[in-house]
């Protein structure tokens, strides 16, 4: 049953790092209630727990109205958008690994109902967005542009959707195409580096939230700049807050994270 005055939230992939976070916070938020999760049948166990529904597909929960908040996969986050336009809910999606085709077919459902993806929730490299376009442009062509990022060594996608993404902002600065530009990989007798290129590596190991490191090397020095995620916690509340900023907003376009930040209130 719908609560009133409270927002609902179902959370697809319950049993997850972020899902379980998630359903937590949402738990403990007295302006929120889980109305349901969704969990594979086989992890379905790890959220036995929780005081909602669980099932294994969010048309089995859904509430016209509510919200999910889907950090799965690109796949499953598809079905999840597809479900929010059949039963008038919004979706609220973290998912990274996304190709360019499962971009757009996101997109397309976003036409259809409220939907927010972003590769990252925190504030802080949403800032960073921001930030190294104007970074790269003063600090000019003379410097190299190079990013750098490390995740946990369960993480299934490289390199991460964020180094993508800050990648992204630093070529098109420049008015580069990142997948021309984009060098993932470099071993064996490579040559000189080329002016027009990113180099984006990624490394793998432990319990590691988040690193990203984006780096402009000149002549004579080295800008480096860095974020850490600590805890898995920025991205939770950044994903609920978006939660909440989506709930005001009409189907049209897919919203990103930079439109909860920069244009609420
Ligand atoms: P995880 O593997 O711990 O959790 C994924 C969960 O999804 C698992 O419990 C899995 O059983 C469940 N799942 C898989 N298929 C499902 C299905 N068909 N139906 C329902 N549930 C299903 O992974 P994680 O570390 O929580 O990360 C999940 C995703 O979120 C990854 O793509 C990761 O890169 C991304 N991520 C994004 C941000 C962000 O800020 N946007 C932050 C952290 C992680």
């Amino acid at each position: 049953m719908a609560n009133e005055q409270k927002l609902d939230i179902v959370v697809i992939g319950a049993a997850g790092r972020m899902g379980s976070l998630i359903a937590r916070l949402v738990q403990e938020d007295p302006g929120l209630a889980l109305v349901g999760a969704v969990e594979r049948n086989d992890s379905q166990t790890a959220v036995s727990g929780l005081q909602c529904p669980v099932a294994d597909s969010l048309a089995a929960v859904a509430l016209p109205g509510a919200i999910a908040i889907d950090f799965t996969a690109p796949q499953v986050s598809l079905g999840t958008a597809r479900d929010a336009v059949k039963s008038g809910m919004g979706a609220i999606i973290g998912s990274t690994g996304f190709t360019e085709g499962q971009k757009r077919e996101l997109a397309e459902y976003a036409r259809e109902a409220p939907l927010l993806w972003s590769a990252n929730m925190s504030v802080g490299v949403n800032v960073l967005l921001r930030l190294l376009p104007q970074l790269a442009k003063a600090l000019g062509p003379a410097y190299d542009m190079e990013m750098m990022e490390i995740h946990h060594r369960h993480k299934r996608d490289a390199p991460s959707g964020t180094a993508l993404m800050l990648a992204d902002a630093m070529a098109r600065a420049r008015d580069w195409e990142l997948p021309e530009v984009r060098r993932s990989c470099r071993d064996g007798i490579i040559g000189e580096r080329q002016d027009k290129e990113i180099g984006v590596m990624a490394l793998r190991g432990g319990d590691v939230p988040g690193i990203h490191t984006s780096y402009f090397f000149g002549p004579g020095e080295i800008i480096e700049v860095k974020h850490t995620a600590e805890t898995r916690e920025n991205f939770a509340n950044g994903a609920i807050r978006a939660a909440r900023w989506l709930t005001g907003q009409k189907p049209g376009r897919l919203y990103s994270m930079q439109d909860v930040i920069f244009e609420e209130k």
